[in-house]
């Protein structure tokens, strides 16, 4: 995946001409006009609009009104040169003066006078005007018409982005995170998977430090598509994999620069200049483009898949397997949280518990009765535990589940072969629905009421080990049984600073052996946790297992049956649902001017510089880098703009391999 970031607005001519000739659909011939000729006053009056709620910085008369300074400022984005689009905003409704929240004199009003075309505007002279703008600013006083106004700046683009599609590289500011929009990919990765935490970056080192801001950079790498958005492309390159940069290994991209006749390949990251492999050449033409560019989606699109070559696999890739672990013991049967989770397990495999009622009733002992509601080829398996583990055959070659014990908490091993354990929801329906239904009664007469949960984590472990996969793990009290047992750590004593902070961490060994072993296998965990009567869980070190995994933890505190149930049921059905892989690597590369100081999120990262360990990856995965300013921010050329085309831009590449639910290993 590729983030760039440019600066520099005289964007347009051959790259927008570019992005033309590869039409995908209606969409794209749309896309690449409104980039050429001005002629889409749509994203003008966006613009303006957006930057109607930034006026605080520079009230009227800072802005030199109408003159080319202030509309540069005011509307930095190409191909906005028709006078048509001063007479479109005026005719959009939230641009009327009348609007009870909008001043009379707002300055931009002033500046619609014909635009500029594409003048470039360097941060340097953005920066610049910020402190004048100030200065001026407190000689009036502050009109609260002119406030920026977080409902009205997060609902207008929520409105514009209903009808229009967002161009990830025609210079305009994302839309907000919380927006839904559809992106078309011009090379840029969409926000969607990778965002800037600012907008403007400081080039210069005065500005850097004068602003005092840090960048960042947010990714949901598997981020869920929309309706109309184009879909990833995979591609394979075979045994030799993708086109790499030799120095610092970045992929091939739409920003590497070809040269001398197509034999060279400049990386667009470290500079240093490769030798195009044979396989890959292409002749460029005049204007210094591959000829093959169009036909190429790695050249032209920012997000892409790579197949990785067979060499490059840690292990033979199988579809995903998902492992139940739930709690039987007396709090989680008591309460109903166990009910709740069968019923809610039963929902996110085949639906809600009516439709399988009735289902079952007219199907009565078949087996392909429903369409199994998780990923095609994905597998299943259950196990329950008390004071000891249980494991539970459904597969279809036994006429009712059987259940086999493990006793042995000190050294916990699967029970029963992975080819019976992990069963196809399809084949087997009646044997999981009859286990699922069975489950609350079967541990009613005698419940244990201590659950042994590290002995059957690892238990799990042991089962999923060869493949890698994810524990959906359901707990209802403190795990007081067996190794790895825990306490009550806050005994309600008179709560210090120190001691609270000491709650939140953990440093139980086990549970961090446990944790290390989970994500080398690729496996990863979510939690779902329950207080029936407000007790204590130590979440701090049970949810280090998942958080470590790249999993996730659910909490019902005050867990309440049947009040809560149909959260657990949702919640169960996205987890199985989504989009998902495991045993992912990630990392962020950038180019010169910046270094990556710091990562956060759900992962594991064993030394610093190496790749985040990611053993479970979902859509709903992210995580953020911190950059730190490493020198100048460079200045870099368009691989398809001329010279007078000169871009600031700043590459970033983000690479996650992964191994999908129900595919290969890939690289996003
Ligand atoms: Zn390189």
């Amino acid at each position: 995946m590729q983030q760039q970031e440019g600066y520099g607005y005289g964007y347009a001519g051959q790259a927008g001409q570019q992005q033309q000739q590869q039409d995908v659909g209606g969409a794209t011939q749309q896309m690449g006009q409104m980039g050429l000729d001005g002629s889409a006053p749509v994203h003008a009056r966006r613009k303006k609009d957006r930057h109607a709620y930034h006026q605080i910085e520079q009230p009227a008369g800072t802005v030199p009104q109408g003159g080319p300074g202030g509309q540069q400022y005011l509307d930095r984005q190409p191909g906005q040169a028709s006078p048509a689009v001063g007479a479109d905003q005026a005719a959009a409704p939230w641009m009327q003066t009348t609007q009870p929240w909008q001043s009379q004199t707002l300055p931009q009003r002033a500046a619609q006078g014909p635009a500029q075309v594409g003048t470039p505007v360097s941060m340097g002279q953005h920066g610049g005007q910020q402190p004048a703008g100030m200065t001026q600013g407190q000689q009036a006083r502050v009109n609260p018409d002119q406030m920026p106004s977080v409902p009205l700046s997060r609902d207008l683009p929520a409105e514009y982005y209903k009808t229009h599609i967002y161009p990830t590289m025609e210079q305009h500011f994302p839309p907000p995170a919380t927006t839904p929009f559809v992106a078309f990919d011009q090379g840029n990765a969409s926000p969607k998977y990778a965002r800037l935490t600012l907008n403007c970056i400081p080039t210069s080192h005065d500005q850097q430090v004068s602003t005092g801001l840090p960048l960042g950079l947010v990714l949901q790498p598997l981020a869920k598509q929309t309706d109309g958005e184009q879909a990833i492309p995979v591609l394979d390159f075979g045994e030799t994999g993708p086109p790499r940069c030799r120095r610092c290994r970045a992929y091939i991209n739409p920003f590497m620069l070809f040269s001398n006749g197509g034999n060279r390949m400049t990386c667009n990251l470290c500079g240093h200049p490769n030798q195009v492999p044979e396989e890959y050449f292409a002749p460029t033409d005049p204007s210094g483009v591959r000829v093959d560019r169009t036909q190429r989606p790695e050249l032209l699109l920012g997000t892409c898949e790579f197949l990785v070559p067979k060499e490059y696999w840690s292990k033979e890739p199988v579809p995903m397997r998902y492992l139940f672990l739930i709690d039987v013991s007396a709090e989680s049967y008591n309460r109903g949280f166990l009910q709740g989770i069968c019923d809610g397990i039963l929902a996110a495999l085949y639906g809600t518990e009516e439709e399988s009622t009735s289902n079952g009733e007219e199907t009565n002992g078949a087996t392909e009765a429903k369409p199994s509601k998780v990923p095609a080829g994905a597998k299943v398996g259950f196990m329950t535990f008390d004071r000891s583990i249980h494991f539970y055959d459904v597969s279809a070659s036994v006429s009712a589940p059987q259940q086999l014990v493990v006793s042995d908490l000190e050294d916990p091993f699967a029970a029963i072969s992975p080819e019976r354990l992990f069963i196809d929801t399809a084949e087997c329906q009646y044997n999981v629905t009859h286990l699922l239904r069975s489950l609350p009664n079967m541990f009613a007469r005698q419940p244990f009421p201590e659950p042994a949960l590290l002995p059957s984590l690892n238990a799990a472990l042991s089962a999923l080990e060869a493949t890698g996969g994810k524990v959906i793990c359901s707990l209802a009290a403190l795990p007081t049984y067996g190794p790895g047992r825990l306490h009550v750590r806050d005994k309600g004593q008179s709560a210090t600073e120190d001691n609270e902070r000491e709650f939140l961490r953990t440093d139980h060994a086990a549970f961090k052996k446990c944790q290390a072993d989970m994500v080398k296998a690729g496996i990863g965990v979510d939690f779902f946790l329950s207080a029936p009567m407000g007790g204590y869980l130590d979440i701090a070190t049970i949810g280090l297992v998942a958080e470590k995994t790249g999993g996730e933890t659910y909490y019902y505190p005050n867990w309440s049956y049947p009040r809560d149930c149909l959260r657990l049921e949702k919640e169960l059905s996205h987890t199985l649902q989504r989009e998902q892989g495991y045993a992912a690597l990630m990392k962020v590369r950038c180019s010169n001017g910046l270094q990556v100081a710091h990562y956060s999120g759900n992962f594991t990262q064993h030394t610093f510089g190496a790749d985040l360990e990611l053993a479970s990856v979902t859509e709903d995965s992210s995580m953020s880098v911190t950059f730190a300013y490493d020198g100048k921010v460079s200045v870099r050329l368009n691989p398809v703009a001329t010279k007078e085309e000169r871009r600031r831009a700043t590459h970033v590449e983000v690479r996650l391999a992964f191994t999908l639910v129900l595919l290969d290993e890939r690289v996003r």
